[in-house]
């Protein structure tokens, strides 16, 4: 194995994969190309999976193998460390789709903007929102992710769901434990080695059943305009990002809000930047590492305590090898 830490022969194992399961491989494959931060460092083993078939197959072999995995969707909530991700990165390209009377059935690899265009189509209404998540219905079941009023608790009925023991199961949605930015999902990552570097078996998202409402379709097409607008005007579309980096306290002013007033609009370390446009956002001026990225954030952070009294959760997920960190060397 090349990575620093990994137990197991890459080689071998991508070899196996491709045999067992016909599922390419790539060994140290770069992961900041597949996340919307743009920042991340290899993957011990990386595989791209394209349909449902792939993901249990190849979720279930590492599994058996006792190798730490991460299910990665579109990268768009992850600052992913510069360090890279020990073990198997499967990335979910499972993305079929299909509409049955009032709902809208998709794998979990589809991106929620495709899910909004086609739920739109059939002139059904509540997808609306998905055109403002860059990321698949897996990581949106994941986040219970939302926008403009809307979640994905208030349109879900059902998730097929990968269990622990490798069998899978239909759940409601009344199942899954959403609430804010919460789901029984974030409770057991999936694959991800706890604190003695044991994978956790973890829950896992194969695809989702949204329970829509019949409308005219323009009346619709209005509504993601709107959306689009409010995107265009209030958020850095475009440059790279993860999204908000922290949750709203639970009253009071949201955390953009309470950036904004603190003057930390413009801060700066290295490439990372607290976004002139959306205070909640980082963004990276493609010359920023992940440590940028988490140092302005925990930095902002700090402020806020120090101003507030208010310590802001962060909504993005640092994944990966974030071993030691502070890292001595990259303090700020
Ligand atoms: C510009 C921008 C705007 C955004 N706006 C919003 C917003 O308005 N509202 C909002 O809620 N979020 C927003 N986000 C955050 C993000 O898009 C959502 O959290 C999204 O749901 C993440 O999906 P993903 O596929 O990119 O997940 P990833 O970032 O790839 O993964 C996130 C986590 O989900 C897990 N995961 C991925 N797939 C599965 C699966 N199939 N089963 C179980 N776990 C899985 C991963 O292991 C990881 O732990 C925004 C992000 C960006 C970049």
């Amino acid at each position: 194995m090349t990575g620093p830490g990994a137990s197991f022969d890459a080689i071998a194992l991508g070899t196996d994969i491709q045999r067992r399961l016909g599922v390419k491989t790539s060994r140290d494959e770069p992961l900041a190309r597949f996340t919307t931060m743009r920042v991340g460092g290899p993957a011990d083993l990386f595989a791209t999976v394209h349909n449902a078939f792939e993901l249990r197959g190849l979720v279930r072999f590492a599994r058996s193998r006792g190798i730490p995995h991460l299910v990665l969707g579109r990268g768009s909530n992850v600052v992913i460390s510069d360090r890279g991700i020990r073990g198997l990165v499967i990335q979910v390209r499972a993305e079929g789709l299909r509409v049955d009377g009032v709902r809208l059935i998709a794998e979990a690899g589809v991106q929620m903007a495709r899910a909004a265009t086609e739920a739109a189509k059939a002139g059904l209404a509540g997808l609306e929102f998905g055109l403002a998540i860059p990321g698949t219905v897996g990581g949106a079941v994941w986040a219970n992710a939302g926008a403009h009023g809307q979640d994905i608790a208030s349109v879900l009925e059902s998730a097929d769901v990968l269990l622990e023991d490798g069998k899978e199961l239909r759940m409601a949605a009344e199942e899954l434990g959403l609430a804010y930015r919460e789901s029984r999902f974030k409770a057991a990552p999936i694959g991800a080695p706890d604190a003695a570097g044991v994978p956790a078996p973890g829950e896992l998202v194969v695809a989702a059943a949204f329970r829509l409402r019949p409308a005219p379709v323009e009346e619709i097409r209005e509504r993601q305009d709107e959306i689009r607008r409010w995107r265009r005007e209030h958020q850095p579309v475009g440059m790279a990002s993860a999204g908000s980096v922290f949750r709203n306290p639970v009253a009071g002013p949201s955390a953009g809000e309470l950036i904004d007033q603190a003057g930390l609009k413009g801060l700066r370390v290295g490439g990372a930047v607290v976004s002139e446009k959306h205070a909640n956002f980082i963004v990276n001026d493609q010359h920023g590492t992940a440590a940028d990225v988490r140092h302005l954030g925990e930095r902002v952070r700090a402020e806020i305590e120090r101003r507030h009294g208010i310590r802001l959760r962060f909504e993005v997920e640092f994944a990966g090898d974030w071993s030691g960190w502070p890292w001595p060397e990259e303090a700020a």
